[in-house]
């Protein structure tokens, strides 16, 4: 959202916030690659609809940041703003005050949902039906919203379809490849782009983000993910030297990382030296840092085998000796010359043999 000093929290937002505010739709689907702040674009829309800034402040730089209801969204107590997330994510986007959104269910039960319920859709629904405190209106912000299930998704069509009153509805979400044809079709669809690599580069430069264009280049251009990296500190010396160490067959460097974390990096290794392989330049990793002269058919037949694993990655039955075969595979498929064996290790520890 747009601080009290007027300002985007992402400077490459401006563009696309002014071409949301020029839209009279009242259902707005964002999307575009993750990691570019399209859930902060979603609020500085919202933001935009409610913005109280009297003349002569002009009406195409909403949201001003200063008026009262640009204090409320600030504050995340706008009466006439109601914003859906599912409950994994609601800490995470600072917004862990939700007031019963999730139908009353407290927590303590299980891991807190993935997922946006139905019960969270139907009371976006009565929402967008009551009359608006504030006179502009209400927003319902909705991210991401290919976590809608199946159910809530049906609740939300209905209403998508025959909007209620001033309501309106800004959807994000970040999976391009997201099923999401019905809730398209409702929509009118803004994508977010990457941002342009200097702006990025700036920007997390600004956030202490030492060496950033490696790291950005290392999450294919998204910024807000190649800050999370570096807070958990992935550096950019570390991410050149990564193709030489799994060459070498060094698991130990990786065992800290998150599983999934660690399989995305293996696929960019894998895309680059692909890539390489190919006469193509790489991608994810500085030029100098891939190797050629590794075998596109076995590289090939590797990411296969990643992107299976990928899907599964999150719940590994034995993460630590998932990270040895791993890297044993990744070795085995970079090298040329004598086939690995080993390969076999991960599909069978992964069936749980
Ligand atoms: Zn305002």
């Amino acid at each position: 959202m747009v601080g009290s000093d007027g300002a985007l929290p992402l400077p490459w937002l401006e563009a696309p916030l002014r071409a949301g505010l020029a839209r009279s739709a009242h259902a707005i689907l964002l999307h575009g690659p993750e990691g570019v702040g399209q859930f902060d674009l979603a609020l500085a829309l919202a933001q935009g609809w409610l913005c109280e800034a009297p003349a002569p402040f002009p009406p195409e730089r909403r949201p001003c940041g200063r008026c009262a209801s640009c204090r409320l969204v600030q504050a995340r107590s706008h009466p006439d703003l109601m914003v859906l997330l599912p409950e994994a994510l609601r800490e995470a986007l600072g917004w862990s005050s939700g007031e019963g959104e999730e139908g009353g269910e407290r927590a303590g039960k299980a891991k807190p949902s993935k997922e946006i319920k139905v019960e969270a859709v139907r009371a976006a629904v009565a929402f967008a039906q009551t009359t608006s405190a504030r006179g502009r209106g209400k927003v319902v912000v909705l991210h991401p919203a290919e976590r809608i299930n199946a159910i809530a998704s049906n609740t939300l069509l209905k209403t998508l379809e025959e909007p209620p009153g001033a309501a309106r509805f800004v959807l994000s979400c970040g999976a391009p490849e997201a099923q999401l044809p019905t809730i398209r079709s409702r929509c009118q669809s803004l994508p977010l782009g990457l941002p342009p690599q200097a702006l990025a580069v700036e920007w997390l430069r600004g956030r202490g983000v030492a060496d950033a264009a490696v790291l950005l280049a290392a999450c294919g251009g998204q910024p807000l993910q190649a800050l999370q990296w570096a807070g958990d500190g992935v550096d950019a010396r570390q991410w050149r030297q990564l193709p030489d160490r799994v060459r070498r067959g060094e698991a130990a460097p990786f065992a800290a990382w998150p599983l999934p974390r660690l399989v995305e990096a293996l696929q960019k290794l894998c895309h680059d030296a692909l890539c390489v392989a190919v006469g193509a330049g790489p991608r994810y990793f500085p030029a100098d840092a891939i190797a050629g002269g590794a075998d596109p058919s076995r590289l090939t037949a590797w990411s296969r085998e990643l992107a299976r694993i990928a899907r599964h990655a999150e719940h590994p039955w034995t993460p630590g000796l998932m990270v040895d075969a791993l890297i044993d595979q990744a070795r085995a498929s970079l090298t040329t010359g004598a086939a690995s064996r080993r390969d076999s290790r991960v599909a069978s520890i992964h069936s749980g043999g």
